[in-house]
């Protein structure tokens, strides 16, 4: 049998625990994966020096694949976000992030099945910025005065929000080409075209051009950002693939994965066109760290997308089965899904819960 070597980055924060709760789940299942572990994360600044290796790096791009814990980003690095630098170096322009309804996670729907796809590489978050009282800030401050483009506070820091063609163009031709693939039936765009006409208006206006090209195959609508959300909390069934910038996509991720029951079983995938990063939508939560706490959820199902992306769909759907038979029946479920379903049971440890999906396997 075809077996796959992938990399493993554990991260800090509860990044350990559910890396390992997913290693034992994957090697239950059968999965025919090799691991090579690759470090990263804020332990290792006093070590290497930074949160990021290049090994580590050198690492992915070797193997192609990884799947990674969350880590955190130490203030004083030079990096403004590990995870943000890990996708600009991979070029991983695309984020991806299926949310489904699963009986027992305490979602607020039970029909929400949609699949979120973020641009992951500019737009606000492309980390050009000017801080507040810095010569830099008040010479851009004078410039956009003197073309007449409007008047900044003197006193203000400012962000800039880059979009462009090849971006957009990039990122919604993905989102259709997903749709098709995966037997989908429309995309909706959002932004806020409204009232940033040069940078939303420009990603409106490429997504408009890109879905002619699949006129008659996948529907297409645009929404506006504030109306998208109002939308999806009154009726998330309406929604199948939606596509946005950065910025609204990482907001909206977190708002979907609350609709579905919240952090703990939202996974994702970081996509370019050489390498994949298959990472939990949540954070290290440190304030659960290193307690046996956590939720694996999230970072198995973000396991089952990349066993589907390595073409081992059986072995990916017999994980996915076995982690909804867990939630349905109830008995093993962590703190954050009692606390979501307003359960008085007694939580289950990282470890219990593992024990039981591995079980259902
Ligand atoms: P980031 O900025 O890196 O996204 P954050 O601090 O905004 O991180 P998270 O670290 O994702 O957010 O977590 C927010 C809270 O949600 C945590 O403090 C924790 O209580 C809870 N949480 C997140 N992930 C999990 C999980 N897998 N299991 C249980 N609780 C979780």
């Amino acid at each position: 049998m075809l077996r796959h070597t992938v990399t493993l980055i554990p991260g800090d924060g509860i990044g350990p625990e559910t890396s390992a709760a997913m290693q034992r789940v994957l090697e239950a299942a059968g999965a025919p994966i090799d691991w090579e572990i690759a470090e990263a994360g804020a332990h290792l600044m006093e070590s290497e020096g930074t949160p990021l290796p290049q090994s580590t790096i050198e690492a992915v791009k070797k193997n192609k694949v990884a799947i990674k814990g969350p880590v955190t980003t130490p203030v004083g690095t030079g990096f403004r976000s590990v995870n943000v630098a890990l996708r600009k170096t991979l070029e991983l322009y695309v984020n991806l992030r299926p949310n489904i309804s699963m009986p027992g996670a305490g979602g607020r729907y039970d029909d929400v099945d949609l699949v979120i796809v973020r641009e992951n590489s500019e737009d606000l978050y492309a980390g050009i910025e000017f801080e507040q009282g810095s010569e830099d800030a008040s010479e851009l401050i004078s410039f956009c005065a003197e073309k007449g483009a409007g008047i900044i506070p003197l006193d203000s820091g400012i962000s800039i929000k880059p979009i462009s063609i090849t971006g957009s163009r990039n990122i919604v031709k993905y989102a259709f080409d997903y749709a098709l693939a995966q037997g989908r039936k429309k995309v909706t765009a959002v932004h806020k075209a409204n009232i940033m006409k040069h940078s939303d208006g420009l990603f409106l206006r490429v997504a408009r051009e890109v879905a002619k090209e699949y006129e008659g195959r996948i529907a297409f609508e645009d929404k506006i950002v504030d109306a998208f959300c109002m939308n999806m909390v009154i009726d998330p069934s309406q929604f199948d693939v939606v596509v946005l910038p950065n910025l609204y996509g990482d907001i909206a991720s977190d708002l979907c994965a609350g609709l579905v029951g919240g952090l703990g079983i939202a996974p994702g995938a970081n996509i370019g066109k050489d390498y994949a990063v298959f990472e939990a939508v949540h954070g290290s939560a440190p304030d659960i760290a290193g307690q046996d706490k956590a939720n694996p959820t999230a970072e198995i199902l973000s396991a089952a997308m990349m066993l589907d992306h390595l073409g081992e769909r059986e072995c990916a759907g017999r994980i996915r089965a076995a982690i909804r038979e867990v939630y349905a029946q109830g008995d093993h479920l962590t703190g954050d899904i009692r606390w979501a379903t307003g359960s008085s049971a007694p939580a289950a440890s990282t470890t219990e819960f593992t024990d039981a999906l591995i079980a259902a396997l």
